[in-house]
């Protein structure tokens, strides 16, 4: 059985790490209290870069990333673990007004929660362009956190922006609680990423860890998987069905020890119409099957064994109004 968290998926980042001497180490601890960690979580408006930050800081895909606003529904967190001390991450949905409905409600809700009770706020602001009205609902929700709390505007997509320093400047203007301000490009430059996880670090208050430190993220293997499948539908399904698809994996079956087969995974896409189900199959079924290879690809990186994909299409009408399938989904309401 492949555990998704276990130790085999950590690349890179750590190698790099700093050595932390002794006397780090020992400041502000005592016996029964050794170690530090502490809630950081990642808000900003829609495609600013949340989840790719999220995934430089871990060093390994946890939260879906496609070019589509939306695609993150559940406050993924991802679990940083590094001599004593723990940093765990909430990647919220992105803040926006319009919807109503359950869904819509949860996600909502999603980040209300994400935000409650953190250490430390990273307000991610593209750097491409100046601040839009959902910037301005971001920074008035700032407002609104428990007093204490930390906020660093992350200035992303540094890479490609004109004028960073004139945009940062207005981002700054809407929340001038900002404990710090950096730009960064989270797609292109880890090494900023690394920096800002130091500086995370190392001011972790006391505390004891929230998760067993091998932990990398606190979805379940199918959900992570779900999530994967999902991402590949959006990528290659663009405009046609943008938000109306969810994915659950049903079944799992693991080769016997020592057997050389793959795992079969079987996963369900949810679609509303009859019409959606014929556009996610495709013409005699080319769509799904490169849905299918796409995800499987992913999976097969990051589990390092062979995967049997199984998809099928599901017509399940106006699902993201009914409580009971978003609840069979994970959306916990
Ligand atoms: P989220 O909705 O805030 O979670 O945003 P995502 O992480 O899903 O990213 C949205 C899009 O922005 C994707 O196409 C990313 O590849 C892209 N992106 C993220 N970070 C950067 C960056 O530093 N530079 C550039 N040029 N693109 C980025
Ligand atoms: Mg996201």
């Amino acid at each position: 059985m492949t555990d998704l968290n276990s130790d085999h998926l950590d690349e890179g980042p750590r190698d790099i790490e700093p050595e932390r001497t002794t006397a780090d180490a020992a400041e502000g601890e005592s016996e029964d209290q050794p170690t530090r960690s502490g809630f950081v979580a990642i808000l900003g408006k829609p495609n600013v870069g949340k989840s790719t930050l999220l995934n430089t800081l871990l060093g390994v895909k946890v939260a879906p990333i496609t070019p589509k606003p939306q695609t993150t529904r559940r406050g993924v967190r991802g679990i940083y673990t590094f001599e004593g001390r723990q940093l765990v991450f909430v990647d919220t949905p992105g803040l926006h007004h319009k919807g109503h409905s359950a869904l819509d409600d949860f996600m909502r809700r999603e980040i209300r929660d994400a935000v409650a009770d953190v250490d430390v706020v990273l307000w991610v602001v593209d750097l491409r362009h100046p601040p839009t009205p959902e910037d301005r609902a971001v920074a008035r929700m700032l407002g609104s956190l428990t007093p204490g709390t930390r906020v660093i505007l992350v200035g992303n997509k540094l890479d490609a922006a004109r004028y960073p320093d004139e945009a940062l400047g207005l981002y700054k203007e809407l929340f001038p609680g900002a404990e710090r301000v950096l730009a960064i490009s989270a797609l292109n430059d880890p090494k900023a990423v690394y920096a800002l996880r130091d500086d995370l670090m190392e001011a972790l208050p006391p505390a004891p860890f929230y998760f067993p430190p091998n932990i990398r993220s606190d979805q379940t293997r199918e959900q992570w998987v779900a999530e994967l499948i999902r991402e590949s539908a959006m990528l290659h399904l663009r405009q046609e069905l943008p938000y109306a698809v969810a994915v659950l994996v049903v079944d799992w079956r693991d080769p016997e020890p020592g057997v050389d087969e793959p795992a079969v995974i079987t996963a369900e896409i949810w679609v509303e119409k009859v019409g959606h189900r014929r556009i996610v199959i495709g013409k005699a079924g080319a769509m799904i099957r490169e849905i299918g290879r796409t995800a499987r690809k992913q999976l097969e990186i990051f589990m390092d064994e062979h995967i049997f994909l199984e998809l099928d299409v599901v017509v399940r009408p106006a699902w993201r109004e009914d409580r009971e399938a978003l609840r069979e989904l994970g959306y916990e309401l």
